[in-house]
């Protein structure tokens, strides 16, 4: 794939429209345009990895700060999970990867969905 051609590479370069939530030099949080949950954002890296499948060893750090950033936004949204005496709903973060993932946009991608159920999909 060319990068030119991505769409979340466009996103994270705003040659195309999102709702940002979040950036800094590594990474980039947008509202999903088609929501499956009350509250679902994606968060990308902002190098050009198509999946998964496709990270290696020394990309480690990358997806640790990646994993670290959704529950960073879950709890400023407001869904984190605290557990105890709270009304804390916690979230939930998919990876899809694949066609047999269900992924259909190759640039890595980590949803994060939360809020009140029923969702329409990924629930
Ligand atoms: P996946 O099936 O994991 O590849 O998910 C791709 C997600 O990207 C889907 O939930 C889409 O709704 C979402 N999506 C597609 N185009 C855009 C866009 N232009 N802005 C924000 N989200 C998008
Ligand atoms: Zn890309």
């Amino acid at each position: 794939m060319d990068m030119n051609d991505c769409l979340f590479c466009k996103i994270a370069a705003d040659k195309i429209p999102s709702r940002k939530v979040y950036e800094d030099e590594i990474f980039c949080a947008f509202h999903d345009i088609k929501p499956a949950a009350p509250i679902h954002m994606l968060v990308i890296p902002r190098r050009h990895i198509a999946t998964l499948s496709d990270c290696a060893p020394e990309d480690a750090p990358l997806l640790g700060k990646m994993i670290l950033l959704i529950a960073q936004l879950a709890a400023q949204l407001g869904i984190a999970y605290r557990g105890g005496n709270t009304n804390d709903t916690g979230f939930r973060m998919v990876i899809n990867t694949g066609p047999g993932g269900g992924q259909e946009v190759y640039h890595l991608h980590a949803h994060l969905l939360g809020g009140k159920r029923p969702w329409s999909r990924m629930g």
